[in-house]
């Protein structure tokens, strides 16, 4: 796409599209709203997750954490406990970290300019630029995977996605279609690639610049976004001991920043002492971001309470039963386990 075109050429697309937005906007709750800490937290919970299914955790969320001063007071773990079902904790902490920072440095008030509010732990270049456009009129796209696939297919673009240049490459070829209300165009262009220019199987009957658009005139849909670079997937294999008496169970909360920083898990091994009441194991699979990872639970029922005393003093671990764990976070398939596995 040769971009020294004057934008006026194609303004007309992004002013389609905010007609489109006005009359087809999806009736969410943080559309009412221009408070840049709501915004802020809808994006981060809708980064990875379906509206319909974030949805509850979101009000749930903004009802226990109304503003940035409850936030920034509150403890992690309670934090971490509300972000439950949401997955990606790290994002959780860094929420947390980012209300105590507005408080510390900006006087508790959130700050409106889009490098400032780039400032903030875990806000990168797109959150900053949707909660500066939709909150105090900043002009910059938020580019994410939507505007990608849309720009991609209306110019039939065959830029590739996966370059490290792809963000600012279609950060400028945003500002051709952009108008003047940005924050509402931003909305558009993620509504129009959530609801209509879909990855699979795109509405185009339904897509109001589908007479602009040159993939879809060419009836090359299938051939945006281009993306040449596949991300590798690492398999990793992992071993908890689910160490169990009388209804309890030993947890601890993990510290290292490799995965699930936070969370509580269960021991990742045990005395030789230990070993002798292991009564059976499970491999449960699960996926996470770039990552297959198969966890063999040993269940351990420990019938000696002088073994039980002594394992749990020399390491320290936390005593919890079923209900006291619905207090704390754990990873899903561990979370899982629990559920299942005093039934067993
Ligand atoms: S016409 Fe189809 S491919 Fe083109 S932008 Fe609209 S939905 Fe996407």
């Amino acid at each position: 796409m040769e971009k020294n075109n004057a934008a006026s050429d194609f303004l007309h697309i992004g002013n389609r599209l905010l007609e489109w937005y006005r009359n087809n906007a999806r009736d969410l709750p943080f559309r009412q709203t221009k408070d840049p800490y709501k915004i802020w937290i809808c994006e981060i919970v809708f980064q990875q997750t379906r509206i319909n299914q974030g949805l509850n955790h979101y009000n749930n969320f903004i009802k226990r954490f109304p503003d940035v001063k409850t936030l920034a007071e509150a403890e992690e773990n309670e934090v971490l406990l509300y972000w439950k079902g949401l997955g990606y904790y790290s994002r959780a902490i860094n929420i947390h970290k980012a209300a105590q920072q507005i408080m510390n440095d900006y006087h508790g008030v959130f700050p409106n300019q889009y490098d400032e509010i780039l400032k903030l732990k875990g806000i990168g270049k797109y959150t900053a630029a949707a909660i500066s456009s939709i909150c105090f009129g900043g002009k910059i796209p938020a580019v994410d995977g939507n505007f990608y696939r849309v720009l991609s297919r209306l110019f039939a673009d065959d830029f590739d996605i996966s370059n490290s240049r792809a963000f600012t490459y279609f950060s400028e070829l945003a500002t051709l279609v952009m108008p003047d209300n940005v924050g509402d165009f931003n909305q558009a262009m993620m509504d129009i690639g959530s609801e209509i220019c879909k990855p699979k199987n795109p509405l185009c009957g339904e897509c109001p610049i589908n007479e602009d658009c040159l993939a879809f005139s060419l009836q090359k849909i299938a051939n945006y976004p281009v993306k040449t670079k596949k991300v590798k997937t690492e398999d990793l294999a992992l071993t908890y001991y689910f160490v169990h008496r009388n209804g309890e169970f030993l947890i601890r909360q993990r510290k290292d920043d490799f995965i699930w920083k936070k969370l509580f898990e269960f021991p990742i091994s045990v005395s030789s002492e230990m070993e002798t009441f292991i009564t059976g194991s499970k491999t449960v699979n699960h996926k996470l971001t770039h990552k297959n990872l198969s966890i063999e639970i040993f269940k351990v029922e420990v019938t000696s309470e002088e073994i039980w005393n002594r394992f749990v003093a020399e390491n320290q671990y936390q005593i919890t039963d079923v209900e006291g764990s619905h207090e704390k976070s754990f990873p899903k398939p561990l979370e899982n386990y629990i559920q299942n596995s005093l039934k067993d």
